[in-house]
């Protein structure tokens, strides 16, 4: 990569907002490149989050990124996944070359994120924490900076990342996203200990006609549930619980051991119905509206992916690039 600075008079040369995985990774690679990279995240810190069941080609990702290794963020590991999509469960493997098969990863996103940012700051990257992105300062139709939370006056950078997941704070300051391009989503998840040797052999993810049940062992002697409605009445709730094939576990958090979250569109906020924490939500797929513009390149996630899940797949960040 060039590592000119892209702007000597600006305060960063890169201005990512967003420290999920695709902000940390952007600032990883940014800042080993040698630019002048900020990371902007608007929580205090990683939390704990829902999944995250990653296939296994996200080994080679991760092993670039994470060269010291992610193992301690590993709870377990599984050579394929059931999937039960308009026939009976079945285990698909995910495949096997000469050194065996193929395994995913159930990692703790929580010390996944941990990880990622300690690389970040560890390759030159000043990650800064409880600091909201809150607008794109723009002349000329061009982005000149952004404004962050608790600073009088924007950063001045000519390169912007928007890695804020569903949030999409930039790109829809810009007015750069569409409509929706799938149903209302609702995601109810939980967690129950005990012993479930059919989930010790794999995940599962099963689909019926109205959403979808991922189930999976996140750790030794616990297992989350899943479930993602598509819900076409908004003022709908949806009864949270346990899916059957846990019944002889116990819940967490108590009450059926559910939260319910409530996917609201672009942009929404999560609306915890119970469960004692808040969660990620799955809004509506949203395609952008335009892919680029005067001065601006939009990919990842808002290429429109709405469903989470503990099946592979998954991950994908929004990023809107000032090409300079
Ligand atoms: C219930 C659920 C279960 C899932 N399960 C899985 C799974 O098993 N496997 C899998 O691969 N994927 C799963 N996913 C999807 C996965 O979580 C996402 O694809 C992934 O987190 C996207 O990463 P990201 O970095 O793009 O965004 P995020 O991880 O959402 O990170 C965005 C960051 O931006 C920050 N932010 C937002 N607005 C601002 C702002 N204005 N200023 C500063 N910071 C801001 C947020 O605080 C957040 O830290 C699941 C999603 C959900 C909702």
């Amino acid at each position: 990569m060039d590592v000119r600075h892209l702007d000597p008079g600006a305060d960063a040369d890169v201005l990512i907002a967003g420290a999920g995985p695709a902000g940390c990774a952007a600032a990883i690679v940014c800042a080993a490149a040698g630019l002048r990279t900020v990371l902007a995240e608007r929580a205090p810190g990683p939390a704990a989050r829902p999944g995250e069941a990653l296939h296994p080609g996200a080994e080679t990702l991760l092993a670039r990124l994470l060269p010291d290794g992610f193992a301690d963020a590993v709870r377990a590991r599984h050579d394929g996944i059931t999937v039960g999509w308009g026939a009976p469960p079945r285990f698909q493997p995910f495949g096997r070359d000469a050194n065996g098969p193929w395994y995913g990863f159930q990692a703790d996103r929580q010390r996944l994120d941990a990880l990622l940012l300690e690389r970040a700051r560890h390759a030159g990257a000043d990650v800064r924490h409880g600091c909201r992105v809150l607008e794109p300062a723009v002349r000329t139709g061009a982005v000149t900076g952004v404004r962050l939370s608790g600073a009088a006056t924007a950063l001045r950078t000519r390169t912007v990342i928007d890695a804020t997941g569903r949030a999409r704070r930039l790109t829809r300051s810009l007015g750069l996203t569409g409509p929706p391009r799938s149903p209302r989503l609702l995601v109810r998840y939980g967690y129950a200990a005990g012993v479930c040797p059919r989930r010790d052999a794999a995940p599962a993810i099963v689909a019926d006609g109205s959403g979808w049940t991922p189930t999976a062992r996140v750790a030794p002697g616990r297992y989350q549930w899943m479930r993602l409605d598509f819900v076409p009445d908004q003022t709908r709730r949806l009864r949270a619980g346990p899916p059957d094939e846990f019944a002889g576990l116990r819940p967490e958090g108590g009450q059926g051991g559910g939260c319910q979250l409530a996917a609201e569109p672009e942009g929404g906020r999560a609306g915890l119905v119970r469960g004692g924490r808040r969660g990620g939500i799955a809004g509506p797929g949203v395609l952008a509206r335009r892919a680029a513009g005067p001065a601006v390149r939009l990919d990842g996630g808002l290429a429109g992916r709405g469903g989470p899940g503990p099946g592979p797949g998954g991950g994908g960040g929004s990023s809107l690039v000032r090409v300079p």
